[in-house]
């Protein structure tokens, strides 16, 4: 007989409110644990498979140096940095009915580890790395490198571990901004609806319990924390999906990872095209 478990927030919230279920999304949550990944593997921080006839992406924009006199922190390098991997994942690890966008075999995601005054791809916020992804529809031509192109300048905060990743499929929920506001609300109240006297059981929450998990996440829903939630668009005027998100401080091999003041990147991108430039979002 199976051993009887504690409901968690997660479970409660949904018997509550069976309707959310329709809102659901699957998702996978990439848990970056500290390893030795080859370049064959799927990884976070770690080797990369690359073409041989394609440069190395470099960043010459403009860099903070925190320890530069007043005024004078926004500094060109004396060199472009080399960028260094984030994220490097093969199709064919991911769990069954899961594909990478446009039927992809292989996502890499590279960013210069550095904190950019105005970040080519940030929507409306600065300080971050500058990220950019590598698509890759063949994999047949790629090699791994004799040697990988280090960055002469990173912030440790962005200096990422090699990690090998632990992918868990999950059902991911959108901001309460984004559900109906009948629906938001009535959760709200449930919420709130608690004893005043007596030993108060906290009721679970849908924004800290449900909505929008946390940690390395391929698909889902980015965590608006920061701001209200907005949708985002492309220039083109087509709604971006939520490709990727990066957080802070994730146990497992991250914990040193600190976007900004302890934030996460959310990588959007455009279902349209993906020769549109993808945006990214700190929250
Ligand atoms: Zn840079
Ligand atoms: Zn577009």
């Amino acid at each position: 007989m199976p051993r009887p478990t504690t409901p968690t927030g997660r479970d409660r919230l949904l018997t509550a409110f069976p309707e959310l279920h329709e809102y659901g999304t699957p998702a996978l949550l990439l848990h970056p644990h500290l390893g030795n990944p080859g370049p064959q593997d799927s990884s976070v921080g770690g080797p990369l498979l690359w073409p041989a006839d394609e440069p190395w992406p470099t960043c010459d924009f403009l860099h903070y140096d925190f320890d530069a006199p007043q005024g004078a922190e926004e500094i060109h390098f004396d060199a472009p940095v080399a960028l260094q991997p984030v994220l490097q994942l093969f199709a064919r690890d991911l769990p069954d009915e899961h594909a990478l966008h446009g039927g992809a075999e292989l996502l890499q995601v590279l960013w210069c580890p550095n904190s950019h005054p105005q970040p080519p791809d940030a929507f409306g916020h600065g300080y971050t790395p500058w990220l950019t992804i590598r698509s890759r529809h063949d994999t047949t031509n790629l090699r791994p490198l004799r040697e990988q192109p280090l960055a002469h300048t990173a912030a440790k905060e962005y200096t990422l571990p090699p990690c090998l990743l632990a992918i868990e499929e999950i059902t991911d929920y959108p901001s309460g901004a984004f559900l109906p506001e009948e629906l938001a609300d009535r959760i709200q109240e449930w919420e709130e609806d608690v004893p005043q006297t007596g030993h108060v059981v906290p009721k679970p929450s849908y924004f800290y319990d449900l909505a929008h998990r946390r940690g390395m996440k391929l698909g889902g829903y980015h965590r608006w924390s920061l701001t209200d939630p907005a949708p985002i668009e492309c220039e083109c005027g087509t709604p971006m999906e939520h490709l990727f998100q990066i957080d802070s401080m994730e146990p497992g091999g991250l914990e040193r990872l600190v976007i900004s003041r302890g934030y996460s990147l959310g990588l959007h991108h455009c279902p349209a095209s993906p020769e549109h430039p993808h945006h990214t979002v700190m929250q």
